[in-house]
């Protein structure tokens, strides 16, 4: 019963729950998405792609399961993909990377007009601040802090000399990012950010089912503070059975299904514990401490 338990974790962290649908409708949606980056512009193309995607009650709209933007937000990150995809075809230097049969996907980095998307030597002390009153109680507020502390000391202890830091402050106007929790939002457990975004999107959510989940809550946090270190969804490549992306990002290590940043998608794929795995560690360490995507590309990392 091991594949009906995971079919049903899916529908908590990633709200489009590709498994529960036919194919013809995974390729609709599939379809929709590709005409919406091919022209962000065109409103009836992205109307009609983000009417397939789940809703908070403020009008914002949920892709890729835990990323929530508002309608103008997801045209522009569209956009941003689309001009990531002109560049790269005029750019065959990453494609020589990701053509090296050795190197296969996997940690993937977000990547934007060529360049890797992490956060610069200058934004690594992070200060965030608690929105309390948004907590319905506190011991939910405790809860969800404690996680995230919790998963915050997990990441920098694989790279101490990384420069890394979370500092919780009691003003908002200096903080880099907030933690609040929304209480209408059922199709997901959590959502952050990614390191690129406005200020204003850099926000850390937690939902209702974040405290009723089985799934380990200091993983979940875990696996939203790999996104604001910029690693997007380890099944990004396509794995049948999980959510659709987009192309912009690039692979740090071979394919790991286990990873802290894989869905519990496609079968047994992801970790209930939601743990940084052996590689996911390994890349971070080498991309947080080189800056570099070439120079972890060539160190080829795997398990070894
Ligand atoms: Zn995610």
């Amino acid at each position: 019963m091991k594949i009906k338990h995971s079919i049903v974790l899916i529908s908590f962290f990633s709200t489009n729950a590709i498994s529960d649908i036919s194919d013809s409708r995974v390729k609709s949606i599939n379809h929709l998405h590709e005409a919406a980056i091919s022209d962000p512009s065109f409103e009836p193309a992205i109307n009609a792609f983000i009417q397939t995607l789940p809703k908070d009650n403020r009008g914002n709209y949920f892709i890729e399961g835990d990323i929530l933007l508002s309608k103008d937000g997801i045209i522009e990150y569209f956009k941003s993909i689309k001009t990531e995809r002109l560049i790269n075809s005029l750019n065959n230097a990453n494609n020589d990377i990701l053509n090296n049969s050795q190197f296969k996907p996997l940690l993937k980095i977000g990547s934007s007009h060529g360049n890797i998307i992490i956060l610069k030597q200058s934004e690594r002390n992070l200060k965030y601040w608690v929105d309390s009153s948004s907590f319905s109680n506190e011991r939910y507020e405790n809860i969800a802090l404690s996680s995230f502390s919790q998963a915050a000391t997990d990441w920098i202890d694989v790279c101490k000399e990384c420069g890394i830091s979370f500092t919780r402050v009691n003003n908002k106007t200096e903080s880099d990012f907030i933690i609040r929790y929304v209480d209408n939002v059922d199709d997901a457990l959590a959502r952050s950010f990614f390191p690129n975004w406005l200020p204003e999107y850099k926000i850390v959510e937690v939902y209702p089912k974040f405290f009723s989940t089985t799934i380990s809550k200091t993983g979940i946090m875990r696996h939203e503070i790999g996104h604001i270190f910029g690693y997007r969804h380890e099944h990004i490549e396509g794995i049948a059975g999980c959510d659709l992306e987009d192309n912009s990002w690039l692979p740090l290590t071979k394919y790991d299904p286990k990873s802290v940043m894989h869905y519990f998608c496609a079968g047994n794929r992801g970790n209930y514990q939601v743990q940084l795995t052996s590689l996911d560690k390994k890349a971070h360490r080498c991309i947080y401490k080189y800056g570099d995507y070439s120079t972890c590309a060539e160190l080829n990392i795997n398990d070894n």
